[in-house]
């Protein structure tokens, strides 16, 4: 070999060195990137643990704070405000009511049929519908309009059925899932909004007042009989049902729980005068905060993005409005360490892109290759070919954040029993803690409803599980969790018939 034949096989061995070292740099960058990302996942299970032992301190503290703010108003995050419900339906009603539902979400029209006896529903017609964006944040004779029109047509298509217009005056509940200061069962002042809603005009306003505005300008001879919250109507309807239902909790777009309570144990409300001796409380349960919820810097981020920062803290970590959005700002983060995720997408910087739903769709994706994950995150991130590896990682942090979601609501639930001597312990008002003997206990039912546990699976599933953890084996086959389909309405409409003007003017259309 020449010279120059030398120094040609000389360049090509140091090219080829230059190429082998710089694939190696990449490999060596690309796993430093992986490593990088699978930390994000790490802290962030880390950060979002949820043992036993730290849920019993969430029981105790939600129980101390449930005391602190029946003790006086403002005590507590917790505002427990009392609902004037004080008689629960018990299987007497009888004859045809209506509910109008305000939720987050949906919006419902019902019509219930009693039949004077428990569990006895008739008959029952929903028509369901989803709240016009622009009404959420418009006014406030524009939101109550377009709910009195959806009634008016749902009472003018009973002209075309069989049933004939009833001759007397027609009563209805309002579930209105908002917190409002009750001023009696039938109405009450809308303190402020949540979940989406922002209609300035609204806050201060007898709600119940402002709807039978909106219906009497229809010319509608409909009395708003009953102003109930979601959780209240659906205790009312898991009431009717079983007489051992003593709670309820909702866990949809929003998140909150009532419980029936002793008027006595009312402290703020000295005197307090009731048929049954005791009183439905509106926990508002969503603005719940404690020091031993595992708390992350994205709930911090959140938070702070939020229209109401410092505001429904409990809910920001549980209900399905939120949980969508801080696993976006988990991936989002995780994509800021790696380009794994493909080049960087500007969808995952976009606020409540990822919606719980289709985070839920890709944490239940059963599929090898997690093709429903692929699907989702190409066709709502923009975020095309993803890698499997990757894709499993998405999975597990939809798995992190519901898992805490479902554990620190069950947590929740066990509070309520907590407060009212049904979870085993004795209670907190008892001071120390007793034993109580299962044989002793008595079997308790809390109603459930709201589309976060009964459409997903995996988060039912996990709040399940943690209820038993916590309440031990002795002591959960005596508590029952119970769904209530559309509890939140037909419950309010059993208000509205137990509180009804009087007996003789109950309608009767069938
Ligand atoms: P609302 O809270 O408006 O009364 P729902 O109780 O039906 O209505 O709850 C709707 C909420 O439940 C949605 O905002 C969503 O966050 C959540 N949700 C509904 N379906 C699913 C699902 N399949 N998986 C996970 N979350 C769901
Ligand atoms: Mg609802």
């Amino acid at each position: 070999m020449g010279r120059l034949g030398v120094g040609i096989a000389m360049g090509c061995a140091v090219a080829a060195c230059i190429v082998a070292a710089a694939m190696v740099g990449k490999r060596v960058k690309r796993r430093r990137k992986w490593k990088k990302m699978v930390k994000v996942l790490e802290e962030l299970e880390e950060s979002c643990d949820t043992p036993v032992a730290r849920l019993k301190q969430v029981v105790d503290a939600m129980a101390v704070e449930m005391h602190a703010g029946l003790a006086s108003e403002g005590g507590s995050k917790l505002k427990m405000l009392l609902t004037y419900v004080d008689k629960l339906p018990n299987g007497s009603e009888k004859g045809t009511y209506y509910a109008l539902d305000l939720g987050g979400t949906n919006f419902r029209v019902l019509r219930v049929h009693l039949g004077d006896q428990r569990s006895a529903i008739l008959g029952q017609d929903i028509e369901r519908q989803p709240i016009p964006q622009h009404l959420m944040t418009s006014t406030s004779k524009n939101l109550f309009d377009f709910i009195a029109s959806s009634l008016k047509d749902f009472i003018e298509k009973e002209g075309n059925g069989l049933e004939q217009p009833s001759p007397w005056r027609r009563e209805l509940g309002f579930t209105f899932s908002f917190p409002v200061k009750q001023t009696s069962v039938s109405s009450g002042i809308l303190m402020k909004w949540t979940k989406g809603f922002a209609i300035e005009d609204t806050i201060g306003r007898d709600v119940s007042e402002c709807l039978q505005l909106a219906i009497s300008n229809k010319g509608l001879d409909v009395r708003v009989a009953a102003l109930v919250n979601d959780t209240v109507g659906t205790l009312a309807l898991g009431h009717y049902n079983d007489e051992d239902t003593v709670a309820a909790v909702i866990i949809g777009t929003g998140t909150n729980a009532c419980y029936l309570e002793r008027a006595d144990a009312i402290i703020k409300c000295q005197g307090l005068l009731t048929t049954s001796g005791g009183m439905v409380i509106n926990m508002e349960w969503g603005n719940f905060w404690s020091s031993h919820l595992p708390r992350t810097s994205y709930d911090i981020d959140l938070d702070v993005a939020s229209p109401n920062p410092n505001d429904q803290g409990f809910e920001k970590m549980i209900s399905g409005m939120y949980l969508g959005d801080i696993v976006r700002r988990v991936l989002l983060r995780m994509s800021e360490e790696s380009d794994d995720f493909g080049p960087s997408s500007s969808k995952l910087t976009i606020p409540f892109v990822l919606r719980t739903p289709l985070m839920a769709s890709m944490h239940e994706d059963y599929s090898p290759d997690l093709s429903e994950v692929a699907k989702i995150l190409e066709e709502v991130l923009e975020l095309p070919d993803v890698p499997v590896k990757v894709r499993k990682l998405v999975v597990k942090v939809c798995d992190v954040i519901t898992r805490r979601a479902a554990r620190l609501a069950a947590a929740g639930i066990v509070g309520i029993l907590k407060k009212i001597g049904r979870d085993g312990s004795g209670g907190i008002a008892s001071g120390k803690f007793r034993s109580d003997r299962p044989s002793r206990m008595r079997r308790t039912v809390v109603a459930i409803e709201g589309g976060l546990y009964t459409r997903y699976t995996l988060f039912r599933e996990y709040l399940n599980e943690a209820m038993k953890e916590i309440l031990g084996e002795e002591v959960s086959p005596y508590v029952v969790l119970r769904v209530m389909e559309d509890g939140s309405g037909i419950g309010a409409a059993l208000v509205a018939a137990a509180n009804s003007a009087s007996e003789a003017d109950r309608v009767q259309l069938q």
